[in-house]
């Protein structure tokens, strides 16, 4: 296909897009259509690229006539649509291509135009920059943003620190430590930061300390610590999140100190999270602990009644969907200690109540949430999600953990990396293992496509319900 069938091909679509625009919903003309590229044609054919297998089927099913229509306005003369799709799902580390700018948190980010292989037309040319994908600067969640925060007294202070931080880099409280259980907070707040210091055209590079320790180990191995080295100090905004990983893992943390000494020195930010208090990371060496303690450490407590309240109906708000308050108390109430529990309560009584075709009612929150009380409280094993997945998909838990790349392996592997994420306490590191040796940012990709598709894909919705009632009993 030369370049210039494609350049008029998508000259053409983007015609047609045009039109289509402004006659169907945004949200659905967003979801399914603004992704979607033309990139050939013949005298009765013409492909559209979409950015996964659910998109294509969804424009099959549902708009092919409408956009069959369009194209013939706009063309003057009948051709069949295709849709076609090149990499299904983008998943990093699995996939040679270069994925960076987009972060695995970014739930929308330039997907689609990374899926484009072999047309470097479309290629974003920062893509072509790239060498390592875990490293640079990062494209936020978009939802992790300050004005996405609700701050009650649980988290006053990490918020107060967090702002501070943003608007004075480097210069107030360096490092910065935020810490509290899981759950809390502290990764929203960490990408927060991030957002704003990015804006103020600084360098910020977020990585886990998993990450940090992965791409350490690897420069030794590769003798390229002295890349590493430079990478680290360039930045000028360093957020690290769940710093207790690097508890025993003692070169690490040499490789720690040196990055944070040379960072600090320079009056560059360093941004710490931590899922324990720095009494409990004392295993780390002390000169690590003396150098955290040496800013601002704050914490996050577990949200009063009124901030979970708060926050779900921010997210209800967010998403657009309408919840008597009678139910948001309700659920405010059941989850008292993770508010990532909470959202994931609201998204699965939202997700049922679609299912059902239901208004949600407190009736039937009260029905399902109680059912779900009293089976929740036998953990599901590992095991167990991954022969539901593979039973409900009809594949083995051998293709589940094994390498194809093929839809029919893909969809039940990263919906059990959901799953396994949702319903056990298990480490994104851990699940990847159990997933035949993947690394962890493949599994937050998985699980980050999963857990954004089913808001917009009823098919998968309804597949993954149906694994999760079978594996907790709930909604029968
Ligand atoms: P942690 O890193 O402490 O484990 P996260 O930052 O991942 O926790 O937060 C878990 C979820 O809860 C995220 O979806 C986050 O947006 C949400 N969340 C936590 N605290 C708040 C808050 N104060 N306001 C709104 N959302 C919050
Ligand atoms: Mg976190």
């Amino acid at each position: 296909m030369d370049r210039e069938t494609i350049q008029k091909a998508n000259k053409i679509w983007n015609s047609v897009l045009g039109k289509v625009e402004l006659s169907i919903p945004k949200p659905s003309y967003d979801t399914w259509l603004r992704n979607t590229v033309g990139i050939s044609f013949t005298s009765d054919e013409f492909s559209v690229e979409t950015p996964n297998a659910f998109t294509a089927q969804y424009l099959e099913e549902r708009m092919l006539d409408m956009l069959e229509q369009e194209l013939r306005t706009t063309i003057g003369f009948d051709v069949k649509l295709k849709f076609a799709v090149t990499n299904e799902i983008i998943i990093p580390g699995e996939n040679e291509q270069p994925v960076i700018p987009s972060s695995p948190y970014s739930r929308s980010g330039p997907t689609a135009k990374h899926t484009i292989s072999g047309h470097d037309l479309f290629q974003d040319p920062v893509s072509n920059v790239v060498g390592e994908p875990r490293i640079g600067s990062y494209d936020f969640n978009t939802r992790y943003t300050f004005e996405n925060f609700i701050v009650g007294n649980s988290n006053q202070l990490a918020f107060a620190g967090a702002k501070a931080v943003s608007e004075n880099p480097g210069t107030i409280f360096n490092p910065l430590v935020i810490h509290s259980p899981v759950g809390l907070g502290k990764t929203h707040l960490l990408q927060a930061i991030g957002h704003e210091t990015k804006k103020l055209g600084l360098l910020v590079m977020y990585v886990t300390s998993e990450e940090f320790t992965n791409q350490y180990v690897k420069a030794i191995q590769n003798r390229q610590t002295e890349e590493f080295r430079n990478k680290y100090r360039t930045v000028d905004v360093l957020l690290i999140d769940d710093i207790q990983f690097l508890i025993g893992k003692e070169q690490t943390q040499e490789g720690f100190f040196h990055t944070f000494n040379s960072l600090h020195v320079e009056n560059k930010q360093i941004v710490v999270a931590s899922d324990r208090n720095i009494d409990e990371l004392r295993t780390l060496e002390s000169r690590i602990t003396s150098r955290l303690t040496g800013g601002l450490v704050t914490d996050i407590q577990a949200p009063q009644l009124e901030t979970r309240i708060a926050i779900l109906r921010g997210k209800a708000a967010q998403q657009r969907y309408d919840i008597p308050p009678d139910v948001i108390e309700f659920l405010g109430n059941k989850i008292r200690s993770n508010i990532r529990e909470l959202e994931g309560l609201l998204n699965r009584v939202v997700a049922l109540a679609q299912f059902r075709d239901e208004p949600i009612t407190i009736e039937s929150v009260k029905r399902m949430v109680g059912d779900s009380e009293k089976l929740s409280k036998e953990p599901i094993s590992d095991s167990k999600i991954i022969s539901e997945v593979s039973n409900y998909f009809g594949v083995t838990s051998d293709q589940i953990m094994g390498p194809l790349r093929t839809k029919t392996c893909l969809v039940p592997r990263q919906v059990a990396m959901f799953l396994l994420r949702e319903e056990t306490s298990l480490s994104l590191s851990a699940i990847g293992k159990i997933l035949g040796g993947r690394d962890h940012s493949t599994v937050i990709h998985g699980y980050e496509k999963v857990a954004s598709l089913i808001n917009v894909d009823g098919k998968l919705r309804s597949d993954v319900l149906a694994i999760r009632n079978n594996l907790t009993g709930i909604a029968r």
